[in-house]
């Protein structure tokens, strides 16, 4: 919608004679996906949801020519009932910090300039001209950050042992390869914000010696692929891609590769594969990619979000973003809420935050009166998080703690209405779908897995059924070859951990 509600915008405003005088700007994601589409007017900030081709003319002449409020348009307070005009008063955004997401529906990510009007490129530039590789390195790994992706790996180390292999050919790669069903913050950053990850990896490329970067993307994401193309296009008539960087003698390309949705390509090793032009499967590790990489080169794997925060270190220092979060975890966290919730969307907080603020005071609560029931972190490699634990304190460590992980950042939410049983089949199915079938505890295991599963939900099942479950589901974690295959049993064995009742009512109730 947003594309004809821009276009009725052009035509307005021509009508009305005031289109030289109104900056009209498609951004990226605001992140409030439940009431989109989304306008934002400045300097006012006033925001208005859930908007119509109808609304413009009003909007126009109303706001934009008398400068009153349209009151339909704008969204309740759900605690006062009282309207809200400024983005900076919905509690949706106050409780957030952006960092990943700072540019994201603020910015036209089709012009490099206003990239750059926000401090874009400055890092590099900063880099580059007034510190070594190494001094680059120290500044990521004082920051703290983790990898975002999901193994919450120190991204400074992971960079530091790729510099440290001594090779004349290094690659960076950044994994978009966002396969998590419900998670879509990397797609939100590529589309809002596409020069953020090309900065980032230029200061990779630099850190760690290597002059060639590859973008691995899902095909699924057209939107992403193009605004990253013309990223690149743009960044290389600016300069800041391609020879002699700044003016240094530093030189670096990135080239797009597409996937083709398979989501163990998500797993690096898989992913270095597929861009190799094999089928994307899992090799063992050692080595590993900083020393044995793409055809065989060092290469430095980072997912989106994480090279995202990669500028923001530098223009802020790592002392600034270590002071966000918790000790462990520094930094922000961007989840893509959904499910049983008042405010579906993308929302972006300190590490530390709870998984309460998130689901009550971010994400407004659960719709029609229901009542929460568990939370599902970390996709189909996580586990759920029930009532007992909402205060917990959202990091790396807590979540594993809790049998669940942080992931790539799916959050979704479930009510009493919700079978967990039902949910647990759902994950499965998805992760014996996705096996790349290379090794046998993860190609036959999670499938005996579903066969279980569903002869419990179709009640045909047996207590003993339950007991075989888990014992299956351990053998699969600790022998499967990849990340996929260890972690694709953690949304079973989660749910009977902590809702064996509901196992046992599929089997008892219709035995
Ligand atoms: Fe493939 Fe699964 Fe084995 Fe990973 S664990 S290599 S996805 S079969």
């Amino acid at each position: 919608h947003s594309k004809e509600i821009k276009q009725a915008f052009e035509e307005e405003l021509t009508n009305l004679g005031i289109k030289d005088e109104v900056g009209l700007v498609l951004t990226g994601c605001f992140g409030l996906c439940e009431r989109g589409p989304v306008i934002v007017i400045y300097p006012d900030e006033t925001f208005y949801a859930h908007v119509k081709v109808s609304d413009v003319k009003i909007i126009c002449e109303e706001h934009l020519l008398k400068g009153r409020h349209i009151d339909r348009l704008l969204v309740k307070n759900p605690l006062d009932r009282n309207k809200i005009k400024q983005m900076s008063q919905l509690t949706f955004y106050s409780k957030q910090k952006r960092i990943a997401l700072r540019n994201c529906g603020q910015i036209n990510p089709l012009d490099i300039d206003e990239y750059i009007a926000r401090d874009g490129y400055l890092a590099l530039g900063e880099a580059l001209t007034k510190m070594t590789p190494d001094q680059v390195i120290k500044e990521v790994l004082d920051s703290g950050l983790k990898g975002r992706g999901g193994g919450g790996f120190l991204t400074g180390l992971k960079w530091q042992f790729a510099a440290q292999s001594v090779s004349d050919k290094k690659y960076v790669i950044c994994n978009a390869d966002e396969g998590d069903p419900g998670a879509f913050m990397d797609r939100a950053i590529l589309e809002g914000d596409p020069h953020s990850i090309l900065e980032a990896m230029a200061l990779c490329g630099y850190a760690i010696g290597s002059d060639q970067g590859y973008i691995y993307v899902r095909a699924e994401y057209p939107v992403a692929v193009e605004r990253l193309e013309h990223a690149i296009l743009q960044a290389k008539e600016y300069q800041l891609l391609g020879d002699s960087i700044f003016g240094t003698d530093f030189s670096f390309n990135i080239d797009i590769r597409l996937g083709a949705g398979a989501f163990v390509c998500g797993e690096e090793t898989a992913l270095i594969k597929s861009i190799e032009g094999f089928r994307g499967m899992p090799v063992l590790k050692p080595p590993f990619p900083a020393k044995k990489g793409l055809w065989g080169y060092p290469t430095n794997v980072n997912n989106v979000e994480t090279l995202a925060n990669i500028p923001v270190i530098f223009l802020k220092g790592a002392d600034y973003f270590k002071s966000i979060g918790t000790e462990n975890s520094t930094g922000t966290k961007v989840f893509a809420l959904g499910g049983k919730i008042n405010n579906t969307g993308l929302v972006e907080v300190p590490m530390g935050t709870t998984l309460r603020e998130v689901v009550y005071d971010i994400g407004g609560g659960i719709p029609n009166k229901r009542k929460f029931k568990a939370i599902q972190t970390g996709g189909p490699s996580g586990g759920c998080i029930t009532e007992k634990d909402l205060d917990t304190p959202i990091d790396f460590d807590n979540l594993k703690k809790l049998g669940s992980m942080m992931g790539s950042g799916g959050m979704i939410v479930m009510d009493e209405d919700n079978c967990m049983v039902d949910v647990a089949r759902f994950y499965l199915e998805f992760t014996v779908e996705e096996s790349c079938g290379k090794c046998t505890p993860c190609r036959e295991g999670t499938k005996q897995m579903l066969d279980i599963l569903n002869r419990i939900c179709d009640g045909d099942g047996t207590l003993k059924d339950i007991d075989e479950l888990e014992k299956l589901a351990h053998m699969i974690q600790k022998t499967s070859l990849c990340g996929l295959g260890q972690t694709a049993p953690n949304p079973v064995l989660s749910t009977i951990k902590h809702f064996r009742d509901e196992y046992i009512a599929h089997v008892v109730d219709k035995a």
